[in-house]
């Protein structure tokens, strides 16, 4: 029987028509064949203010003309990927952690995403290769489930990658990036939190969230859950231009995440990926935007300010 949360995902609002309805707005098609299809979760979509073209959570999953805009800065694999990749589904950057590539899916479309134009290995659905890599280097200490979002595999498939990452010895933690539970905080559901509980890994939950909007008390609920066991729950967020470049909207956001027991991790500066650039807020305004919130927040509710930089030993600091 299908889960609830695999129900629920295949209402997504996937077609303009539908979606530009919902949210009463007469927008002009976009170009016929979407290379990085509309994808928006009917939670999410719920809370667009209607025909409003400018609100904060559209503007994050409407595909938009200015994404065929040519920027020479702005490639298709803006972190170094391909030279990282090990395995078809593993990405080895740092020293002592590693990144599974668990799935192309996602919960939702996000259009700054950074691994839009990732070339996904779809057809071997079993992680032979990936976890032959990670038994071989013992230097590994912790193993990232990321995608597409990993949150995305049936629990079946996930139990069992956990289960075969949990038997590695040197392996000892186990870290989450999903955005899943915003869409869908149906996903944490008793399956995945007992899958939680008896993992040997400890682990961390770090979620992608980028505006306060995007919150109801469904999702604080779910990851309520996670914390529970003991699971440090960690959120980044992706400086976007229009969406959340303004000193109120990230204080009330960080201090709304503390309010939670939820830690703002990063604030990204944009990956420079190929249709994203109209999201580039420039680096001296988040310097700017990251001094002002470091005097009026508490010193644990202020994120690292990073950026990406392929090649780099770790994510680079942007000193402010
Ligand atoms: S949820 Fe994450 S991986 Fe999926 S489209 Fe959004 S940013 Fe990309």
């Amino acid at each position: 029987m299908q889960p609830l949360w695999r129900k629920i995902q295949q209402g997504n609002f996937t077609d303009w028509k539908r979606l530009t309805d919902f949210i009463q707005l007469d927008l002009p098609l976009p170009p016929s064949k979407l290379k990085f299809p509309l994808n928006v979760p009917v939670r999410l979509a719920e809370k667009i203010v209607k025909s409003t073209p400018n609100d904060p959570v559209l503007r994050q999953f409407l595909p938009s003309l200015e994404e065929n805009k040519k920027s020479p800065l702005f490639i298709s694999d803006p972190v170094g990927d391909t030279q990282s990749r090990k395995a078809p589904k593993l990405l080895h950057k740092y020293q002592g952690r590693a990144l599974l590539v668990s799935t192309s899916a996602c919960a939702m479309h996000c259009r700054y995403c950074f691994r839009q134009h990732f070339d996904y290995e779809t057809e071997d659905k079993s992680f032979a290769e990936e976890l032959e890599y990670i038994q071989q280097d013992t230097s590994l200490k912790e193993i990232i489930l990321s995608g597409g979002d990993p949150l995305s595999l049936s629990h079946r498939q996930l139990k069992s990658l956990i289960d075969s990452l949990s038997q590695i010895p040197h392996l000892k933690r186990l870290r989450f990036h999903t955005r899943f539970p915003i869409g869908i905080p149906e996903r944490i559901d008793d399956a995945f939190l007992e899958l939680l509980n008896t993992c040997r890994l400890q682990t961390f939950f770090v979620i992608h969230s980028n505006h306060p909007n995007e919150w109801d008390e469904e999702i604080s609920a779910a990851l309520k859950r996670v914390q529970r066991l003991g699971i440090p729950v960690l959120c980044q967020t992706i400086l976007l231009k229009n969406v959340n470049d303004n000193a109120d909207t990230l204080h009330a956001f960080f201090e709304f995440l503390v309010d939670q027991g939820i830690l703002p991790y990063y604030l990204h500066q944009l990956d420079r990926v190929e249709g994203a650039a109209h999201f580039e807020v420039t680096e001296e305004q988040g310097k700017s935007l990251m001094q002002e919130l470091t005097r009026s927040l508490s010193g644990y509710a202020v994120p690292r300010y990073v950026q990406e930089i392929a090649g780099e030993s770790s994510k680079t600091q942007i000193s402010y």
